[in-house]
């Protein structure tokens, strides 16, 4: 291919995408709406994007920046004197490696465990599965939403090595009773961890609505994601340790094989320089002063629309927001999955989550300083989706094929069993390849209307169709 060929290509691809500038799009990026910022950290970027952070000694600029960002995040999250922090690929790593610290720093507990909310991010449920630590979960308030204390406390045992905070979670966008669960933690000598990996970089920069960093006692760790809120590029989060102690069990080392001893605080080895210069780059230039306006004006969209939300027919927040996310609720006139897909002709990507326990399906918004000038046209598109969707009806799954889903096993479903559903559902192409239909909400309302476990060996099914060779 020529370079304009590729060029022309990797555009028309890109087309295929959801924009990630012009705040439309309500929930896996972030925009600043600063230009400059954009353009300098994509400078860094590929300025740094062939140095390899696997050696410190060789790429200094690597190692320097590096401390540059846990050094501005401690300042940030009120760590003390002797805290540590480490840069990773995104917040599942950051979680993977508090959760591996913790159960590396317990080794006297043969099989242990971790309490965690309901409403803590599914990346801890990866970690329990990747390191052999049982979730123990402890349903949430139901009116507040947030962790409940002591539930937490009675889940506590011998086994637990670790319990797990929100601030906020991902779902509901409220922050967890941290203190109550620090607490509790210390008493009995468990660390706790604090999943700030969307808040971090918000909620100080708001002033504090309630503690939740280091400044709380038995606060161990934090996780923060720069690619989030600090508005760079993916791939890059922060994990900090209160003590140099506390990080060792995720630092890893072997000197026992014929090449260079592998000396690792991360599960990469081999890590690009790119995605860390970029967060250096932007976080230098939008500043201090830079992130208390931006975070201000995200804040001030979300409050705004849910003050907007509540004069829609049909529509409400599901609970009072802490900090820049909203999940959105529909009464019975109407369903969410309907208002997303009407939400989308009109411009807008809002995201659909499930039904859970005895939380309704919801709506959710990740809000950007870059959609804080577009709230009116935005609470606009939400009347217009919302009276659509209440025109149209409840979304209806059809009942035969609801019979069919419900009798499938997730256990036992095999490839022919998977292809038999995708034809009963109207999702097979002419050669048996998966197709998705424009309009998603009788998919959602199929999906929602199954057990998580069900759901996931559907959506297995799926990720394992569409991640096929592109044929010749
Ligand atoms: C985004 C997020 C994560 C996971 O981060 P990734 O960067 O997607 O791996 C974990 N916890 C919370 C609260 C998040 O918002």
């Amino acid at each position: 291919m020529s370079a304009e060929e590729v060029r022309a290509t990797l555009e028309a691809l890109r087309a295929t995408d959801l924009p990630v500038h012009g705040g439309r799009t309500l929930a896996y990026v972030y925009d600043s709406g600063l230009a400059d910022a954009d353009a300098l950290g994509l400078e860094a970027l590929a300025m740094f994007a062939g140095a390899n952070g696997l050696d410190p000694t060789a790429f200094p600029s690597l190692l320097r920046m590096e401390n540059d960002l846990v050094a501005s995040a401690g300042r940030l999250l009120d760590a003390p004197e002797g805290f540590v922090g480490s840069a990773t690929s995104g917040g599942t790593e950051s979680i993977l490696l508090a959760v591996l610290a913790a159960r590396e720093g317990a080794p006297h507990v043969a099989s242990p465990s971790m309490v965690l909310p309901t409403s803590a991010h599914a990346a801890f449920l990866k970690a329990a599965k990747y390191l052999g630590v049982r979730p123990v979960l402890v349903d949430v308030d139901p009116t507040t939403l947030r962790a409940d204390p002591a539930a937490t406390a009675a889940a506590i045992d011998e086994s637990t090595i670790l319990v797990v905070a929100s601030a906020p979670s991902y779902a509901h966008g409220v922050v967890d009773p941290v203190a109550e669960l620090a607490a509790l933690a210390a008493e009995r000598g468990v660390r706790c961890h604090v999943d700030a990996c969307i808040g971090g970089w918000v909620l100080p920069h708001l002033g504090h609505p309630a503690p939740w960093t280091f400044a709380v006692e038995g606060v161990t760790s934090i996780s923060v994601d720069l690619h989030k809120y600090a508005y760079t590029s993916k791939g890059v989060s922060l994990l900090l340790h209160r003590s140099a102690e506390l990080r060792r069990g995720h630092l890893f080392a072997s000197a026992d094989w014929p090449g260079y001893t592998m000396l690792n605080a991360t599960m990469q080895s081999t890590r690009s320089g790119g995605p860390l210069a970029a967060a250096w780059a932007v976080t230098r230039t939008i500043g201090e002063a830079g992130y208390v306006r931006l975070a201000t004006e995200a804040r001030e969209a979300t409050v705004a629309i849910a003050r907007g939300v509540a004069a829609v027919d049909g529509l409400d927040v599901l609970v009072e927001p802490d900090s820049t996310l909203l999940a959105l609720v529909a009464d019975e006139t109407c369903d969410v999955f309907t208002i997303a897909d009407e939400m989308l002709a009109r411009g807008w990507f809002t995201q659909p989550q499930m039904a859970f326990r005895d939380v309704p399906p919801t709506l959710h918004l990740t809000l950007s300083a870059a959609t804080a000038p577009s709230v009116p046209e935005f609470l606009q598109a939400l009347v217009d989706a919302t009276a659509a969707a209440r025109a149209a009806g409840p979304v209806a799954v059809d009942p035969a094929l609801a019979g069919f889903v419900a009798a499938i096993d997730p256990a036992t479903l095999d490839e022919a069993g998977f292809a038999g559903l995708l034809s009963a559902a109207g999702l097979a192409g002419d050669d048996g390849s998966l197709s998705l239909p424009e309009r998603m909400a009788p998919v959602n309302a199929l999906l929602d209307a199954c057990p998580p476990a069900l759901r996931e060996a559907l959506l297995l099914g799926v990720l394992d169709r569409l991640s096929r060779p592109t044929p010749s």
